[in-house]
C-alpha cells in the first residue's frame, strides 16, 4: 500500500498561509512558519519500518502552490491519503476530500485530528471520508490500521479496531467504540528526519535563535495537566502518554551529533516535570551535550517547574521557555482552570532569567467576560515582564473556541458565539460578544506588540550584554531583526479593519510561538 501523509496548502484571500498541524490552533501568515507535525511523522516512520511506502506530502513546508500539491497527489494516486483537520479549516477539507473522491474513487481517506476526532459523525455527513480516526495517536492507530486494510477486503463491514468511524458500502457509517487513552510511546519510532525533509522545517521557526534547528519527538503526548478548558488536550476521552528520559536523550544526541542540529524544541502540550525533568536535563550534562553549542527549548506552565530544576535546565543550556500567560487577574485564570495564579507569574520568571534562560509568554485576551478592568490587569503585568527583562518575546492570541472545548461548549451554552462559520474561527477577530467593544482587546493587542519596539525594553536588552552569555548578544543582534519582521506582521494583521493577528507555532494550549 502507498499511504500520503498529506498537508494540503491553505491559503486564504489575502495571499496567507494556514498553518494546521498537531498542537497548534490554526492560523494564516503571510511570513512562514514551517511546524513538523510529530506525531504524524511518527507515523509516517512506523509506517515506512513496516515496508509500506509513505509519502511524506506537506504542501506548505514543500513551498506548494494548492494547484502543484494537487496534481502531485493525482499523479501519486495514493491508496490512502491521512489529513489533519481543525475547526477552521473543515469546511476547506470536506470539499477537497470530495474532490478528491471523485478524482481518486479507490483511494480511502482518513481525517485525524482533534475537530473530527470530537464530531466523527459530522464530518461523515459533510463529506465523503473513509474513516475518522478519534484517537490522537496516530502513530498506534495506523500501525494497526493500515494492515488490517491491506489484508482485509472487506474491511469496511469487519473492522473492529477500537476509536474509528467507519463508511460502509452502501454510506451508512459505523463507531468502533473508545480508543486507547494510553499507549506505550516508547514503542513508537523516533521520527525519521530524512523522511520527512527536516530541512524544510530547520529555519523558518520563531523557537530557533539559532538554525538548523529541529522538533524533538516529543515526550509528553497531550498534557501531564489537561484542565484548560479552552485547551485542546482538556476532555474526558484524553488523557497524557509519556516517552522515556533515555530514548529521548539518545535521539538528542543523534540529533546533535548525525544532524548537527543548533536548536531542539520538544512540542510537547507540557515537557516533563520534577523527577524527569531533572534526569533529563542531568543527562544533557552526563553526555556532555550542553558543551555542544546546541541550545533546547520547550512549552511550560507557571508553578510547575521548581527553583532547583530550573537551575539544572540552565546548566544544561536550556534557552527557550514557552509558557503560557493566558491572563494576569485571578477570575480569569480560575475560570479558565488554569492551576495558577497571578502571584505566580513574576517569581516563576525571575527564576528561568536568573538562570539564562529566555522566557516566552503567550498572552490571550478576548474573553466573553473579559472587563476592562482584566484586561488593563494583563497588558500591565505583560509590560512589568518584559521591561524588567523577565520576558524576551511575547505573542497575544485571540481566545477562540475551537475544536469543541469546554470553553467552546460554554461559548454554545451560554450563547454568547456571533457566528456558527467555521471558517471564522480562524482567531484572526474575536467572535464572541464581550463586555467591551471589540476594538478595546485589539488595541491591547497592539499596545502589547509595541512592547517589543519601546526603549525601556531595548535598554534592558542591551543590560543583558554584559552577561557575557552568547545567547544575548544572539538575541539582540540576530533575532532582534527577525522579531521585529514578525511584529510587523502581527501589527498590519491587527490594523487591517480592525482585526487582529497572532501568530506562528505553539504548544501549550493556543498559543502559539514568535
Ligand atoms: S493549556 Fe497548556 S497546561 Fe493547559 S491543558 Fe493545554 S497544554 Fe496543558
Amino acid at each position: 500500500m502507498k499511504i500520503a501523509i498529506s498537508y494540503p496548502p491553505i491559503v486564504n484571500e489575502r495571499g496567507q498561509v494556514a498553518m494546521v498541524s498537531q498542537n497548534r490552533n490554526v492560523q494564516y501568515f503571510k511570513e512562514p512558519t514551517y511546524l513538523l507535525p510529530v506525531i504524524h511523522a511518527q507515523a509516517a516512520t512506523w509506517l515506512r519500518d513496516m515496508g509500506y511506502e509513505v509519502l511524506w506530502d506537506d504542501g506548505n513546508s514543500q513551498l506548494k502552490t494548492f494547484d502543484r500539491w494537487y496534481g502531485d497527489l493525482l499523479a501519486a494516486a495514493p491508496d490512502m491519503v491521512v489529513f489533519e483537520s481543525t475547526t477552521p479549516v473543515m469546511k476547506f477539507y470536506w470539499k477537497l476530500v470530495d474532490r478528491l473522491k471523485g478524482d481518486l474513487p479507490k483511494t480511502v481517506v482518513v481525517m485525524t485530528g482533534f475537530h473530527s476526532m470530537r464530531r466523527p459523525a459530522e464530518t461523515m455527513e459533510q463529506s465523503r471520508t473513509d474513516i475518522v480516526l478519534r484517537s490522537n495517536h496516530v502513530d498506534f492507530t495506523l500501525r494497526r490500521l493500515v494492515p488490517y486494510i491491506d489484508e482485509h477486503d472487506d474491511w469496511r463491514q469487519s473492522c473492529e479496531l477500537e476509536g474509528l468511524w467507519i463508511r460502509r458500502e452502501d454510506d451508512t457509517f459505523r463507531d468502533t467504540g473508545n480508543f486507547k487513552q494510553v499507549e506505550p510511546l516508547d514503542l513508537s519510532p523516533d521520527v525519521d528526519r530524512d523522511l520527512v525533509q527536516w530541512k524544510n522545517y530547520a529555519y523558518e521557526n520563531g523557537n530557533f535563535l539559532q538554525t538548523p534547528g529541529t522538533y524533538a519527538t516529543s515526550v509528553i503526548r497531550d498534557c501531564m495537566f489537561g484542565k484548560c478548558t479552552f485547551c485542546r488536550y482538556n476532555g474526558p476521552d484524553l488523557t497524557f502518554s509519556i516517552r522515556s528520559v533515555e530514548k529521548s536523550l539518545d535521539e538528542y544526541q543523534r540529533l546533535i551529533e548525525d544532524y548537527k542540529v543548533k536548536e531542539i524544541f520538544d512540542d510537547s502540550g507540557v515537557w516533563y516535570r520534577g523527577k524527569q525533568a531533572r534526569q533529563f536535563a542531568r543527562g544533557i550534562i552526563d553526555r556532555g551535550l550542553h558543551k555542544k553549542g546546541v541550545y533546547f527549548g520547550l512549552n511550560t506552565r507557571f508553578a510547575y517547574l521548581d527553583e532547583e530544576t530550573i537551575a539544572l535546565m540552565g546548566k544544561a543550556n536550556f534557552r527557550f521557555i514557552l509558557v503560557g500567560l493566558e491572563a494576569a487577574d485571578e477570575y480569569t485564570l480560575r475560570r479558565l482552570n488554569k492551576g495558577y495564579l497571578p502571584r505566580h507569574i513574576i517569581p516563576n520568571l525571575e527564576w528561568y532569567t536568573r538562570y539564562g534562560m529566555h522566557p516566552h509568554l503567550t498572552i490571550m485576551i478576548g474573553y466573553f467576560w473579559q472587563t476592562r478592568e482584566m484586561l488593563d490587569q494583563t497588558v500591565n503585568m505583560v509590560r512589568e515582564a518584559m521591561f524588567k527583562g523577565l520576558a524576551r518575546t511575547l505573542q497575544v492570541t485571540i481566545c477562540t473556541p475551537i475544536d469543541y472545548t469546554p470553553y467552546h461548549a460554554e461559548c454554545i451554552d451560554q450563547g454568547v458565539l456571533l457566528t456558527d462559520d467555521y471558517d471564522d474561527f480562524d482567531m484572526s477577530k474575536i467572535i464572541v460578544s464581550t463586555p467591551l467593544p471589540h476594538e478595546e482587546y485589539y488595541r491591547a493587542v497592539r499596545e502589547m506588540y509595541g512592547v517589543a519596539l519601546h526603549p525601556l525594553f531595548l535598554a534592558r536588552q542591551v543590560r543583558f550584554l554584559a552577561s557575557g552569555r552568547r545567547r544575548d548578544w544572539q538575541f539582540l543582534f540576530t533575532y532582534g531583526w527577525r522579531a521585529l519582521r514578525r511584529v510587523r506582521q502581527h501589527i498590519y494583521n491587527l490594523t487591517r479593519a480592525g482585526t487582529s493577528g497572532g501568530d506562528g507555532p505553539g504548544g501549550c494550549g493556543q498559543s502559539t510561538t514568535d
